[in-house]
C-alpha cells in the first residue's frame, strides 16, 4: 500500500487508530489529519476538572514525541473537505490533496444546535472542544448566574462543577427527568436530588423560549412558563450530531452516523469509520447503536487497525462509560435497553449503590454510583458472558465472584 492509511480526526478514536496500526505491525505510511490546532487531548476532563481549576492544563492523549517516534505523520489544524473515492484522494482546506489506500473516518460528533432566539448572543456556548472549555472557564469566572439547557451527563457535570465554585446554576430539561431514558429512574432521581441538595436548581418538563441580551451579551433565559432567569453564561447541552457530511457527500451509506459492519468497514470497504461517528448493529442487542464513549472510540480504533492488517475478528467489546457529577462517580457497563427487572445493591442514602439490569432473566447492564468494585466485576461478568442470578447479586460481590469463578471453571477452555 504505497499511500498507506489516512485517518481523518485526531480525537480519541483517530489517535488510537494511528497508535494501533503501529502496535499491530503496520509498516506503511500513516497520516493523521485533524482540524483542531491543539495537541490531541482527553475530552472527559473538560466538563469536570478543567473548568473548575483556572490553572488546569489539558491532558494530552499521547506525549510530545509519540507521533514522530512512531513514524506517524500528524497534521493538526487541517480540515478535510472532500473524499474523492474514484481517485482515492482527500481534498484538504487550502487546495492540497492527500492520497490514500485505506481511509479511517474518525470525525466524531458536534453539539446539536438549538434553534432559539438569542442563541447567537455572546456568552452562549456549547462544550465539545478544548476551545469551548476555555471559553466556559473564562466566561464563568465573571458570571454569577449560569443557565444550562439540557440535563444530560455533560450538562449535569458542568452544573455540579460550577455550582461547587459558587455560581448560581439552573438546569432546564425538557423531559420529565434528567439523564434521559437510558439510565435507571432510581439513579436519575438520586442524581437530581443530590444536585438540588448542592444548590443547583433543576427545572424538568421545561424548555427555553428565548434568550435575552444586553449590548450583544446574554443577560437572561426566558422559560416556556414565562419565568425570566438572569444569566451571564448559557450553556447548550442538548446532545450531539455525528459528523457524517464528508462520508455522505462521497456516497457512503449513513443513517445516524456512518453505517459500518462488525469489522468497522463502511459501505465502501476501503473506508472504515470509528468512534462517535460510527453506527453499527450491536453484537449483543441486535439493535443499531452509535455510542458516544471513550471505550467505544478506543476499542473500535483497535479493531479498525486489525481489520486493515487482514484480521477477521468482529467487534464484541462490552460497552462501558463513566461520568463524574459532583461527588457521584457514575459507571455503566452494558446496555440497558429491554431491561425488565432490576436488583439494587448498596444504599442510596450513603451515595453508594448499583442497579443490576436483567432482560428475559439475563444480566444485561450494571449502573453504579460510587461502587467502582461493582463496575469492574460487572465488566468481568459481562465480558465472560456470565449472568449471575438475582439471588447471587443480592448476596453481594463475594457471592458474585464465587459464582463467576464456578462458571469459568465449568466453561470448556476456548
Ligand atoms: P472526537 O473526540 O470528537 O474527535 C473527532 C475529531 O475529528 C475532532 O477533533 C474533530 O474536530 C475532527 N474532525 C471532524 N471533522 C473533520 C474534518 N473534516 N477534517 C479534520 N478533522 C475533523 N466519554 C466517556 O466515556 N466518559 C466521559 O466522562 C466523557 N465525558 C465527556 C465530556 C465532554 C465535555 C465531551 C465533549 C465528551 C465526553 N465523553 C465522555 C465522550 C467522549 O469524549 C467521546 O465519545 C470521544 O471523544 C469520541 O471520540 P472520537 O475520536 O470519535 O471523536
Amino acid at each position: 500500500m504505497k499511500n498507506g492509511v489516512v485517518i481523518v480526526g485526531a480525537g480519541h478514536a483517530g489517535v488510537q487508530a494511528a497508535a494501533s496500526l503501529r502496535e499491530e505491525g503496520y509498516e506503511g505510511p500513516v497520516v493523521l489529519v485533524g482540524d483542531e490546532k491543539d495537541w490531541p487531548y482527553h475530552k472527559p476532563p473538560l466538563s469536570k476538572t478543567f473548568i473548575k481549576d483556572g490553572e488546569a492544563k489539558p491532558q494530552p492523549l499521547r506525549g510530545d514525541t509519540f507521533f514522530s517516534g512512531h513514524n506517524i505523520d500528524f497534521r493538526p489544524g487541517i480540515r478535510v473537505e472532500r473524499i474523492d473515492l474514484s481517485q482515492r484522494r482527500l481534498d484538504i482546506a487550502g487546495g492540497d490533496a492527500l492520497p490514500f489506500d485505506r481511509l479511517i473516518l474518525a470525525t466524531g460528533s458536534r453539539p446539536r444546535p438549538l434553534p432559539l432566539p438569542g442563541a447567537d448572543l455572546a456568552g452562549v456556548v456549547s462544550l465539545r472542544s478544548l476551545d469551548d472549555a476555555r471559553a466556559i472557564r473564562d466566561l464563568s469566572a465573571s458570571a454569577s448566574d449560569v443557565v444550562i439547557l439540557g440535563g444530560g451527563f455533560i450538562g449535569l457535570e458542568i452544573a455540579a462543577t460550577l455550582a461547587a465554585g459558587g455560581r448560581k446554576v439552573t438546569v432546564m430539561e425538557a423531559a420529565d427527568r434528567v439523564l434521559g431514558r437510558a439510565i435507571a429512574p432510581v439513579i436519575a432521581g438520586h442524581v437530581h436530588d443530590r444536585l438540588v441538595g448542592g444548590g443547583v436548581r433543576i427545572l424538568t418538563g421545561t424548555t427555553v423560549s428565548r434568550l435575552e441580551g444586553d449590548n450583544g451579551r446574554v443577560a437572561a433565559a426566558v422559560t416556556s412558563t414565562g419565568e425570566r432567569l438572569p444569566a451571564q453564561l448559557v450553556i447548550i447541552g442538548v446532545g450531539v450530531v455525528p459528523n457524517v457530511e464528508l462520508a455522505e457527500a462521497a456516497g457512503i451509506v449513513t443513517g445516524n452516523g456512518i453505517r459500518i459492519d462488525q469489522h468497522m468497514r463502511s459501505s465502501v470497504p476501503e473506508v472504515l469509520a470509528i468512534g462517535d461517528v460510527a453506527n453499527y448493529r450491536h453484537w449483543a442487542t441486535g439493535g443499531d447503536v452509535r455510542l458516544e464513549s471513550v471505550q467505544n472510540a478506543t476499542d473500535q480504533a483497535k479493531l479498525a487497525a486489525r481489520t486493515i492488517l487482514g484480521h477477521a475478528d468482529a467487534y464484541a467489546a462490552v460497552p462501558w462509560f463513566w461520568s463524574d457529577i459532583g461527588d457521584m462517580k457514575l459507571q455503566m457497563v452494558g446496555l440497558t435497553g429491554g431491561s425488565d427487572q432490576c436488583v439494587v445493591l448498596g444504599d442510596a442514602a450513603e451515595n453508594k449503590f448499583s442497579v443490576y439490569h436483567y432482560a428475559n432473566g439475563r444480566l444485561i447492564a450494571i449502573e453504579s454510583v460510587n461502587r467502582p468494585g461493582d463496575h469492574m466485576l460487572g465488566r468481568k461478568m459481562l465480558g465472560a458472558g456470565f449472568s449471575p442470578t438475582p439471588d447471587e447479586v443480592a448476596g453481594g460481590p463475594d457471592a458474585m465472584k464465587a459464582a463467576l469463578a464456578a462458571f469459568q471453571q465449568s466453561e470448556p477452555a476456548a
